[in-house]
């Protein structure tokens, strides 16, 4: 799978992805990544990539020229057609149901504002998903495009190692994941629940899905009831 990010800060991007599994990922040429600078494709004199918003009010906007540029130099790269995600608070909320979507691109863009954010009119040429991690809002799009990307490229086969595998974890089946525990068996007088040391599979099995409804339940009451209705 192939991430390209256009933004402003290519190194905070380089440094989040060169890290852990991700990075092994990469050595391992199962993921690749390329951030583009965008002011590398400002046709200014001063390197300027904002300007004044029309209409008046506080702050400064991306500009349409160095955003479609930066994209047209990504798409000489790709050379065929391919989704360009707009992180913004003004997009869908992220999921794993997205992430697994994503993930079974070959190549995905994202573009990452800063500031007011970006001039409308390059959004209409270049982008087609809207997408938002939280109803909040933070200085840039760097870190919504790391935390969606390191989602999906866990999903991507080969990524996780056998011992780190996905398949049970939260929201795979519309539940968040059971308790586990580790060695000790015994820690401030807390004991590991005696069904995990018993070796009976299907037993095992049964605590850790009753515990994952019941978890699901008591902390996630929506995710509970799409699973099973109120
Ligand atoms: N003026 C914009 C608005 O009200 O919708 C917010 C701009 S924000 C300060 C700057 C950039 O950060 C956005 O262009 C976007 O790329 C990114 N960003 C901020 N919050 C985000 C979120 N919750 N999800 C995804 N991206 C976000």
């Amino acid at each position: 799978m192939n991430f390209y990010c256009m933004t402003l800060f290519p190194e905070m991007m380089e440094q989040a992805m060169n890290t852990s599994i991700l990075k092994r990922a990469m050595e391992k040429d199962i993921l690749r990544f390329q951030a583009f600078n965008i002011r590398d494709y400002t046709k200014d004199k001063h390197c300027k990539v904002d300007d004044y918003t029309y209409g008046g009010g506080a702050g400064m906007l991306m500009q349409a020229q160095p955003v479609y540029d930066t994209f047209q130099a990504v798409k000489e790269k790709i050379q065929k057609p391919v989704r360009c995600i707009y992180v913004t608070p003004q997009g869908a909320v992220f999921n794993q149901d997205m992430a697994q979507e994503f993930a079974a691109e070959e190549d995905l863009v994202f573009l990452c504002g800063h500031y007011e954010g970006i001039d409308e009119r390059v959004l209409e040429e270049i982008v087609t998903d809207y997408v938002s991690i939280g109803d909040y809002v933070l200085t840039g799009g760097e870190l919504p495009a790391l935390v969606m990307m390191d989602a999906i490229a866990r999903l991507v086969p080969g990524v996780l190692g056998k011992e780190e595998s996905f398949m049970t974890e939260s929201f795979t089946d519309g539940l968040l994941e059971y308790p586990q525990y580790s060695r000790p068996e015994e820690w401030m007088g807390k004991k590991v629940p005696e069904v995990l040391l018993s070796g009976h599979h299907a037993n095992i099995e049964k605590w850790r899905y009753e515990q994952s409804v019941e978890r699901t339940r008591q902390r996630r009451p929506d995710l509970y009831q799409r699973k099973f209705g109120p």
